[in-house]
């Protein structure tokens, strides 16, 4: 369960209706150095009194997006990050509380709260411009977005043509954790759905697709994260009010042992590259690219 491309971006846009010009009123943030747990590694790095110093007493001005972090810029100059998060970012009404086990809480002015749960891991940082630049840089290299208009045929297929690593995996190609190969913001969950949809197995080496194959490729990334966009994002997820979302993808543990959409063989489930993908074994052979 993670915040990939399509979940920042419907958050991003529920965040600019909800959350612009509201004063942070107060910052409550968990010091990640009392922590013990899986997920204190890598998640909020900075000491409480960093975020109340940059954060507390400005008006959010904006929400913004790359990839898979979204940023509240603040009249301080510095904005709120949040980056690779696996958990919930959730609106509280005047009234309502945030759940206990929220590792940030922001206050507004007008008593509404914002509030962030890590469940696996997640990136939390308060950062000023500069930094802000190069945590664009450090995560996301020169990846581009999915279904943007910077994502074309040509420098799809020119990205690919210049993969040197001959053992690379379709897979990993689509959802590297950092920098991306060329696109940027696919998690496993969704390289897995764009595979299945353009029937490439996922072990398959990236120097192994044909022309074809690279093309449906590129066109399924677009279609997938252009309708998981239109759907508010997986139903996996929750939005900023705490709804699912209402994409359903058509591999996935849900549709495991169900019938194939296209063939009606049964999907299954196979682990690889530190993680479970579900392929259709009809349509996804996984032929001579092993
Ligand atoms: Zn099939």
């Amino acid at each position: 369960m993670a915040m990939a491309y399509p979940e920042a971006v419907c958050l991003r846009a529920q965040m600019a209706g909800a959350l612009v010009d509201k004063e942070i009123a107060s910052v409550d943030v968990l010091d990640i150095t009392e922590v013990k747990g899986s997920w204190r590694f890598g998640s909020i790095n900075q000491p409480p009194d960093v975020f109340r110093q940059r954060l507390l007493g400005g008006v959010i001005t904006g929400a913004e997006s790359v990839a898979n972090s979204v940023f509240l810029p603040t009249s301080t100059g510095c904005a709120l990050v949040l980056g690779y998060l696996a958990g919930r970012v959730l609106y509280h009404p005047p009234g309502e509380t945030p759940p206990k086990r929220s590792c940030l809480r922001l206050r507004f002015a007008d008593d509404s709260q914002l509030s962030v749960t890590i469940s696996m891991w997640g990136l939390i940082r308060a950062l000023n411009d500069q930094e802000r630049r190069e945590y664009v840089t450090k995560w996301y290299g020169r990846a581009i977005e999915p279904n943007s208009k910077e994502c074309t045929w040509g420098g799809f297929r020119d990205a690919v043509s210049e993969v040197q690593d001959a053992k690379l995996s379709v897979k990993t190609f689509l959802h590297a954790f950092e920098p991306g190969y060329y696109v940027s913001g696919i998690d496993s969950g969704y390289a897995i759905e764009i595979l299945h949809r353009a029937r490439i197995h996922p072990k398959r080496k990236l120097v192994s697709l044909s022309p074809d194959e690279q093309e449906s490729c590129y066109h399924n990334v677009n279609a997938v994260m252009e309708e998981a966009i239109s759907k508010g994002g997986r139903s996996s997820e929750v939005d900023l009010y705490g709804r699912p979302g209402g994409f359903v993808p058509r591999a996935c543990k849900d549709t495991l042992g169900h019938p194939c959409r296209e063939c009606g063989t049964a999907i299954v489930k196979l682990t690889f590259e530190c993680g479970s993908s579900y392929v259709c074994p009809r349509c996804q052979e996984q032929g001579g690219g092993e």
